[in-house]
């Protein structure tokens, strides 16, 4: 099936994909949208030209009203679209055309959804097993609990930016096991993570909750994320209740929602789940409940050249999507539409799999050469960190990339 829009083979928007995003338009308003390469066509303005009839959600700023609609409703945008943009289809030369497409470098993104929760969870086996090794026990590096729940942990949503959004350098405090006493100012330790998030359709409002086989009909589609982390204000201030100020001040998503649906090809194994197996309600059925998606990190410098430091993919996730969703509404939890959840850091089993520069350069032990002959340990004041994700076989679809750029701390003062 091809579109009458000419999709080159090295786009990740292709005919197959059509993901889900918000733009602000041509004429200043936000407009929920798709992408066909890079020509970007406003769902909006194909309702007020006579398309999706029953679905006024389209006209707002953002799909969380959409997404309540529910999986039906999401297939059946979908298929109007695919008919509409059909090679042959009547629409390619209708006068109402060309006020619903724009070039995609001539419409901004902007978040798609408005996330009212944002949860991250730890479900990489590896990426727990090489944090464990490096601040804790070698020899038992998960922690006990870790094969028998998705660990997690409740973001802030008020800092989630859309890809191309500047990352400001955060200050805080920091001790190193060996400082005499804290220091305060900026993370000296800035550190991403490569992760895949879902956007939900909501849940439950009784105290029920969502089983592990009705979890994958709450989710909307999948996105890159970035989870932005200072190592050295996270390792003093973390314990005992987990992750605060040192990944709450910014996190990076990806600009383009894939649909669920259009991933159906790429669905594969996870690890086995048998010594031990999960309690009853995280059990699955269909073993095949995780994603063959090829994942990539790179550092553009401030010369504008990039560096590959990571190639990894997300069948790498021990704990699959819907085990996380089943876990996080098993005690009553409500989840809402537009509820964010991310992966955790998505690590493979070998180094240049690894997904954060903790894990890349082993907490700064082994720096990453860089195309210039520069070295990084972490992240450094002008870099890019650029995360790119899409189908590892078949046809292309892809999230397109993920980006931000860190800006230097503001300068602290009373
Ligand atoms: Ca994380």
């Amino acid at each position: 099936m091809a579109s009458f829009i000419p999709v080159s083979d090295a786009s990740d928007f292709s005919f197959s994909n059509l993901p889900w995003g918000a733009v602000v338009w041509t004429d200043g308003t936000t407009h929920l949208a798709t992408r066909l390469g890079g020509t970007v066509i406003s769902l909006r303005a194909l309702h007020q030209a006579g398309m999706f009839a029953g679905f006024a959600e389209l006209q707002q700023d953002c799909f969380n009203a959409f997404i309540d609609r529910g999986p039906e409703a999401w297939s059946a945008v979908r298929r109007e679209l695919q008919a509409l943009y059909r090679a042959g289809s009547a629409w390619e030369s209708s006068p109402l055309r060309a006020a619903c497409e724009a070039d995609c470098a001539a419409v901004a993104n902007v978040l798609p959804v408005r996330i009212g929760d944002y949860t991250d969870f730890y479900a990489s086996r590896q990426h727990a097993t090489n944090v464990g090794m490096m601040f804790r026990d070698p020899a038992n590096a998960l922690l006990p609990n870790w094969l028998h729940l998705p660990v997690g942990y409740h973001g802030r949503a008020s800092t989630v930016a859309v890809s191309g959004t500047d990352v400001v350098r955060p200050n805080g405090q920091r001790k190193g096991p060996n400082d005499p006493a804290p220091v305060f100012g900026p993370s000296v330790k800035l550190d991403f993570e490569l992760e895949v998030g879902v956007v939900l359709r909501g849940g439950p409002t009784d105290g029920s909750w969502i089983s592990v086989d009705q979890a994958e009909s709450h989710i909307f589609g999948l996105v890159l994320f970035k989870d932005w982390s200072a190592r050295d204000i996270q390792q003093w201030e973390y314990v005992p209740l987990g992750p605060f100020l040192a990944k709450n001040f910014a996190s990076t998503m990806g600009a383009w929602i894939v649909p669920f649906e259009a991933l159906e090809g790429a669905r594969c194994a996870g690890a086995p789940q048998e010594d031990p197996s999960p309690l009853p309600y995280l059990k699955q059925d269909r073993r095949a409940s995780h994603w063959d998606l090829t994942l990539e990190v790179a550092i553009v410098a401030a010369d504008g050249r990039e560096t590959v430091i990571s190639t990894s993919n997300a069948k790498h996730l021990y704990w699959s999507f819907a085990q996380q969703i089943a876990h996080h509404s098993i005690n009553g939890c409500v989840l809402r539409s537009g509820d964010l959840l991310a992966s955790g850091t998505i690590s493979g089993d070998e180094p240049g799999s690894y997904g954060s520069m903790l894990e890349l350069t082993w907490n700064g032990s082994k720096p990453i050469r860089l195309h210039d002959g520069s070295e990084r340990a972490f992240i450094e004041d002008g870099d890019t960190v650029a995360l790119r994700g899409r189908t590892a076989q078949g046809p292309r679809i892809g999230f397109g990339d993920c980006l931000a750029r860190i800006l230097p701390a503001k300068p602290w003062q009373k």
